[in-house]
């Protein structure tokens, strides 16, 4: 009977289970997970925070879930993988033997490299025990300064407003989340902010982190300004956990390199989710995303092939629906944003190299007050989008992306500058969905 480890109790993890089970019933299967809290929505620590929804919310299985997919969970940490033993070791000393292991172990939150960065007061929001300090500390502190760009930064600009304290928020470049948003859209975010009582310091940088009796009590821009807080939020970007691959002689780059199969460069090794760096064979480079979806994705592929199927992972429209500045955003597609994001170093949550993909597309954009729609609009078929605001087309536009669905008798109406982008597709879109309901 087969044997599967798994590392890492998230969306990959949990994925790779389910799809072990559905070709085989009797394989033994474990996981291993130094959370104790184990499988919950990380995405939902957001409105967690906020006080928006209370922990059990977070949750998406219960008892019975487990119990139907017949697991054995190992709450603790794994030190080192021995592929040619086909052994981990975990940290309490313990061994265990696989057939074939699965690394889901996510990524970390890369740390602001000044003085000051480990005081006590500073926060990521990684975790649950992220979250539950972060809602701790806002309870006794008034003041915080935020630094990052894309969504984790505003999650957590968002979450200690909602807490009443003042937010300060450092924008190393000239405005919010320019690897993806355009113009337009990153002034709505920021507007909203304002309006919300946050301090924006464009082209700021934090310098130094200064504290009293080894908590914060300010920071040192690197112009020198000196502006007194209590609290240091970081989101400046996250770093797959690779070490584990790399001290266990896999192949790694930025994350774990994986092939189409979701195979390490060992046979019996395979990873998946936010830790590997998926090749895709339709643009011909390795990848990495952020993204819920696509590590259940992986996962599930994973798993599949971990049971003996040999199943290539496709890759599909990256797409997420969030929310910036109190507005649903749904966010689709190749969307030519530019590779550089001052306030980022490389990856974010929620965030996907492939919405950094130039199409060849013209833009058609609809403005009114605070919604907004962009399109990247191909030769035949829309290649990206971005919906802000009213979300009233956003399944009818995914669909049209990820369907490819030729667009030609209404291309030249939605590139009209004078003519309404929103009807065109409203009514595109109701006439398709008449045809292929007859
Ligand atoms: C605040 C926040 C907001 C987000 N917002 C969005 C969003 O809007 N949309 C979206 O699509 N995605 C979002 N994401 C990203 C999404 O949650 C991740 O892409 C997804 O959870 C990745 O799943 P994973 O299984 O790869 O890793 P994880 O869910 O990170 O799971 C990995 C697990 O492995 C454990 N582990 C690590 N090392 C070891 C070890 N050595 N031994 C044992 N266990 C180990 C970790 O502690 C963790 O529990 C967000 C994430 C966060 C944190």
């Amino acid at each position: 009977m087969p044997s599967y480890v798994i590392i890492g109790e998230g969306a990959a993890g949990i994925s790779a289970l389910e799809a072990i089970r559905s070709l085989d019933a009797d394989g033994q299967v474990t996981i291993i997970c130094d959370e104790a809290a184990g499988y919950y929505s990380r995405p939902g620590l957001a409105y967690y925070i906020t006080g928006e929804i209370t922990e059990d919310c977070l949750y998406p299985f219960e008892k019975v879930d487990f119990n139907r997919l017949k697991v054995n969970f190992i709450n603790g940490r794994v030190k080192s993988i021995l592929p040619a033993e086909h052994r981990l070791e975990l940290d309490n000393g313990n061994s265990m033997a696989y057939n074939r292991l699965l690394i889901a172990v996510g990524a970390q939150a890369l740390k602001a490299k000044v003085p000051g960065a480990e005081l006590e007061g500073v926060v990521k929001l990684d975790n649950l025990e992220d979250a539950n300090r972060i809602m701790k500390i806002a309870r006794k502190r008034h003041t915080a300064i935020i630094v990052g760009g894309g969504i984790t930064a505003l999650e957590l600009v968002e979450g200690f407003r909602a807490r009443g304290v003042r937010v300060h928020y450092f924008l190393r470049g000239d405005r919010y989340w320019s690897n993806v948003l355009d113009e337009t859209e990153s002034r709505i975010v920021e507007k909203r902010l304002k309006e919300e009582g946050v301090r924006i310091h464009y082209q700021t940088e934090l310098g130094e982190i200064l504290g009293k009796h080894g908590r914060v009590s300010g920071v040192l821009t690197t112009t020198g300004e000196h502006i007194p807080c209590d609290i240091v939020g970081v989101a400046i970007g996250i770093q797959p956990r690779k070490g584990i691959g790399e001290s266990a002689g896999l192949k790694t780059g930025r994350g774990i390199l994986v092939d189409e199969y979701l195979r390490t460069s060992e046979e019996d090794v395979f990873a998946a989710g936010d830790v590997a760096e998926v090749y895709d064979p339709t643009v011909g480079k390795a990848i990495l995303d952020s993204l819920w979806t696509p590590a259940r994705r992986q996962g599930y592929t994973a798993g599949l092939n971990m049971a003996g199927k040999k199943v290539p992972y496709y890759k599909g429209v990256p797409f997420n629906v969030t929310r910036l500045a109190g507005l649903t955003t749904t966010i689709i597609g190749a969307l030519g944003g530019r590779e550089e994001d001052a306030d980022v170093v490389g990856i974010v949550r929620g965030d996907s190299e492939g919405w950094r993909q130039m199409p060849d597309a013209l833009v058609a954009q609809a403005n009114f007050d605070i919604n907004r729609m962009r399109l990247q609009v191909g030769e035949r078929n829309l290649l990206g989008a971005v919906l802000m605001g009213d979300q009233t087309l956003s399944r009818a536009i995914h669909r049209l992306v990820v369907d490819k669905v030729d667009i030609t008798p209404i291309r030249e109406k939605i590139l009209n500058p004078n003519g309404s982008v929103v009807d065109a597709i409203g009514d595109f879109w109701t006439a398709l969905a008449s045809t292929s309901e007859r």
